[in-house]
């Protein structure tokens, strides 16, 4: 029949042909590869599907069947070729379908998985079924979690208290590409809040400059590794510290120094540790409830520039390391700690948002830099953040200098009297891994209250996730596994101690 419902005109019956055909290619192992003695050897990876549906979706069938044709491709070409498949089963997509249709997922996805492999061999890839793997199978996930204790051990696994975009609806943390405009991507109609949780993360930052660099070998269109460039976002600039009388300075991160004489103000996220400290029993009132407002945003919202500036003074002045003036210490929603120190030297002469900050809280507005036709009293009726051939201006000792030169001589100038240094930064984040979810595979960690973080034994793994009947999420931020007590408490494998 074809797709009319009508006898194929040319007889062809593809129901009756493809099986006939992957009988015949499973009776001979057609598909099997020669692992331990391969002439020559292609290992043909594609993406193992989440089944967090009934079935396929075409977008699988679209991905799966152009890795397939690669794979033939090689076999043709006299490539002993592997081609193995496998389901990504754990997970958040597999949770929230297991709650939407109200099964457990230990039940349910065994039952998608069954379905799903059905399809794929229907479709008729080259797969070697004998080697198929399921990341919820514990001989699998106690490879993930060996990884993660080489990482651990290698310090490049750390727990910190951090700032994490929390979905109320998801009851978990989402990455900060998960959240559209404030909204979480599962669901549109709530808004993303930020909480504080102590959070395991791969620290990839430490890679940041490798990662840039091997780019330039990437067999990637020119777009893409742009895209890629931009989302670790290097940039050189400069460390410089503005003293305090209070006591502790505060650093900041700046792409300008050249224009440090323009700052007329510092703005610290309303998060920044020196807050408390900085602020003054008479703003006290003010500060705290403008920190509570914030606390209450989501983080990717904050980063989106065009919207009515907000903030409050602490009451507390810092010295200009340049100009030796003393300027307002304000905290505000558009500072991040999570980009430079949390700190921003505000020059609202060259940058629009400093430029409409101090606008709405008329703070004075200096030009720095000049173009050819401007000079140090050319008024700024809008932030110049790049002048064209700019000269500094209203900067004593540096006035008529390039701005690129300017900036490293007084950077250079700066660091000589230990108020600045050069430094590189990038927009890149560590990856936050902690889910506070059930259906994953438990963090092989075990909390001593005398030995701290303690990794558990190789030889004890894999640390298989506990049966739970009620695995659901709460609002806590506190992973279900906090219900399974007879499981997490076990004796701390480096002093015996319950
Ligand atoms: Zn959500
Ligand atoms: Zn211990």
């Amino acid at each position: 029949m074809n797709v009319m419902g009508h006898p194929n005109p040319d007889g062809y019956d593809p129901q009756s042909v493809e099986r006939k055909w992957q009988r015949r290619w499973e009776e001979r192992g057609t598909n099997h590869a020669n692992l331990a003695g391969a002439a020559r050897p292609f290992f043909n990876l594609m993406m193992f599907p989440y089944p967090s549906a009934e079935g396929l979706h075409v977008g699988n069938v679209f991905a799966f069947v152009g890795a397939d044709i690669q794979g033939r491709y090689h076999r043709l070409r006299g490539h002993d070729v592997f081609e193995p498949l496998g389901f990504d089963a754990f997970g958040i997509h597999s949770e929230n379908f297991a709650l939407k249709v109200g099964t457990h997922p230990a039940e349910l996805i065994p039952r998608n998985i069954a379905r799903f492999r059905t399809q794929l061999q229907r479709i008729g890839l080259m797969a070697d079924w004998r080697y198929e793997v399921q990341t919820t199978d514990p001989r699998y996930y106690k490879w993930t979690q060996w990884t993660f204790l080489q990482l651990f051990r290698a310090g490049l696994a750390v727990k910190r208290r951090a700032g994490v975009n929390w979905c109320p609806a998801c009851k978990t943390v989402l990455a900060n590409e998960q959240v559209i405009g404030g909204f979480c991507e599962r669901h549109p109609d709530v808004k993303v809040e930020q909480r504080m949780l102590d959070q395991w993360f791969f620290t990839i930052t430490r890679y940041a400059q490798r990662l840039l660099d091997h780019l330039e070998t990437a067999d990637w269109s020119h777009s893409t590794r742009t895209i890629q460039a931009n989302w670790i976002g290097r940039s050189e600039g400069a460390e410089l510290v503005f003293e305090t009388p209070a006591g502790k300075p505060i650093t900041v991160f700046t792409t300008r120094a050249d224009t440090v004489f323009g700052a007329t103000y510092l703005v610290l996220a309303p998060e920044h540790p020196l807050v408390s400290e900085l602020t003054t029993a008479e703003r006290r009132g003010e500060v705290a409830e403008y920190r509570r407002r914030v606390a209450a945003m989501d983080l990717v919202s904050r980063k989106v520039g065009d919207k009515t500036k907000t903030g409050v003074f602490t009451g507390s002045y810092a010295r200009n390391p340049a100009t030796g003036a003393a300027v307002p210490i304000w905290i505000a929603d558009y500072v991040l700690m999570e980009y430079g120190t949390g700190a921003i030297m505000a020059v609202p002469g060259h940058d629009e948002r400093d430029f409409e900050f101090a606008r709405a809280m008329k703070l004075p507005i200096v030009r720095v830099v000049a173009g050819p036709g401007q000079d140090a009293a050319t008024p700024l009726t809008a932030a110049e953040p790049d002048v064209p051939d700019g000269r500094l201006v209203n900067s004593p000792g540096y006035d008529g200098l390039p701005w690129e030169e300017a900036a490293r001589r007084i950077t250079d100038a700066l660091a000589a009297r230990g108020l600045g240094k050069a430094v590189v930064n990038y927009r890149l984040h560590d990856w936050c891994i902690s889910r506070q979810r059930y259906w994953g595979p438990p963090i092989p960690i075990i909390n001593c209250d005398d030995c701290g973080t303690v990794a558990v034994p190789e030889k004890d793994l894999p640390v298989v996730l506990p049966a739970l009947e009620d695995f659901r999420p709460d609002d806590s931020g506190i992973s279900p596994l906090a219900r399974a007590e007879g499981w997490y408490r076990v004796a701390c494998p480096s002093c015996g101690k319950m």
